[in-house]
């Protein structure tokens, strides 16, 4: 140094301090290209992967086989691996030195339903379902999607540690289509066996939009889904004696205009709710005024606040509806509420904008959009309701081919949903968008520094 001129000295200097100044464009940039590259060299393998789960359906409680498959994709990437964590889930830790702790979920389950797709890799299954009825099995809501794009991320976040330092969490749920496997997760110690996430991301397929884009839903994304079964019971007798009856019929039909009016005079117009009536069911002949008439509801809201008022009002207009009719005390109707109740989804703010800003910065900004709250349901919900309070986040991830999209607008009807028969999600760009984001938004995550 001695013998160096003093500018040479500062032209030394700055040089030096250059090299140690992070070199943030051009790091991501090889980051963002790294992971684009890696994620189209393992496609292949990724889509044998997703015929072979949308070839081998498994229903909600039964994912025996999908569970061992996905683990024995996960073992060889360093992965702690343990087994039946609320029925057929599983737990899979990779740690890599100090940092938060982030909770990747899949959900492993499919439905009851018969594939009408017409694909060459269209599910062929059939079983007996719990109760005894032979029914078509079918991920029709995308769920081998999900443990695909799962994997892809695990073998990219196994290889690419250098730039991720923490604890990564990746669980294969069950029975998310009853509404039951997350509590069943959360039940068996996934909080308490297992590190404590700081944060939680899934991601779930949309039939509405274009497969290769992200869409992305700050605060309540999905709703509260409670299932009530109503009993209106009466005294029967002769269709051409009403008046020596109580009909139960004509107190069902009065319910169901009544019930129209707790979404429209009771529920303040600024919150969200739906009260549907489903099914009905009562009588079997014409003259026959019956004993009893079941009605089956399926009702929606985001706050537990409007969830529980409700159901008060649905109780309290059955009821009424009895007490008017003149029915005996011993006869007023039964409402109960099904177990298989799934609490709304809300995404934690500042969680999802982060996320959000990941997949801008990733993608080209037409194939990133926030998106309104729908009323479906989802019970990842459930990570972020616990004592702990963690913030989650679920973003959407388009899978409808632009086909599909095409006729649907043409022929002016919505292209078909998640849970339909004709349903199916166009694989490649599906799958690599979704490897994508979930690898960068957990390399984000998974930063020191900023836990
Ligand atoms: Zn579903
Ligand atoms: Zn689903």
């Amino acid at each position: 140094m001695s013998g160096l001129s003093a500018r040479a000295g500062i032209g030394a200097l700055i040089y030096s301090l250059l090299l140690l100044l992070p070199a943030a464009s051009p790091k991501a940039a090889t980051l963002s290209d790294q992971v684009k590259e890696q994620t189209s060299q393992s496609y292949l393998a990724l889509e044998q992967l997703y015929y072979h789960l949308h070839t081998h359906p498994e229903l909600s409680f039964h994912e025996e086989q999908t569970a061992k498959r996905m683990c024995a994709e996960l073992a060889p990437l360093g992965f702690q691996i343990t087994k039946q964590i609320g029925g057929h889930g599983f737990v899979a830790v990779l740690k890599n030195g100090e940092g938060p702790t982030l909770l990747i979920r899949t959900d492993l389950d499919a439905l009851p339903v018969t594939e009408e797709t017409g694909l060459p890799y269209a599910s062929q299954v059939r079983t007996v379902n719990d109760i005894g009825i032979d029914v078509g099995v079918m991920h029709a809501c995308g769920h081998d999607i999900h443990m695909t794009v799962f994997v892809g991320t695990a073998q990219l976040l196994a290889k690419l540690k250098d730039h991720w330092s923490g604890t990564l969490i990746m669980i294969g749920q069950p029975a998310e289509e009853k509404g039951a496997g997350a509590k069943a997760m959360l039940e068996d110690g996934l909080f308490e066996r297992f590190p404590l996430p700081d944060y939680c991301l899934a991601l779930h397929v949309n039939a509405g939009l274009p497969a290769g884009t992200i869409g992305y839903v700050p605060g309540y994304a999905l709703a509260n889904v409670e299932s009530v079964d109503i009993t209106m019971r009466g005294v029967g007798g002769h269709g051409a004696w009403p008046h020596t009856t109580k009909d139960p019929i004509v107190m069902a039909a009065q319910t169901i205009m009544a019930l129209q009016t707790i979404v429209s005079r009771e529920i303040p117009p600024t919150e969200a709710a739906v009260v549907t009536v489903g099914s009905i069911h009562g009588g079997a002949k014409h003259n026959i005024i019956p004993n009893e008439v079941k009605l089956q509801l399926t009702l929606r809201s985001y706050t537990d606040e409007v969830r529980q008022k409700t159901v008060a009002s649905i109780e309290r207009i059955v009821r009424g509806m009895a007490i008017a009719a003149g029915v005996p005390d011993d006869k007023l109707p039964t409402v109960t509420r099904s177990d298989q109740f799934t609490p709304s989804t809300y995404n934690d703010p500042a969680l999802t904008k982060r996320i959000a800003n990941v997949f801008l910065n990733t993608f080209e900004a037409d194939q990133v959009t926030q998106m309104e709250p729908v009323m479906g349901g989802e019970d990842f919900g459930r990570y972020g309701r616990t004592k702990h309070k963690r913030p989650i986040s679920i973003f959407w991830l388009g899978a409808a081919p632009p086909s599909v999209l095409q006729a649907a607008a043409e022929s002016n009807q919505p292209p078909p949903s998640l849970h339909s028969s004709k349903f199916y999600p166009l694989p490649k760009p599906t799958i690599l968008t979704g490897v994508r984001a979930m690898t960068h938004a957990a390399i984000d995550l998974l930063s020191p520094t900023t836990k």
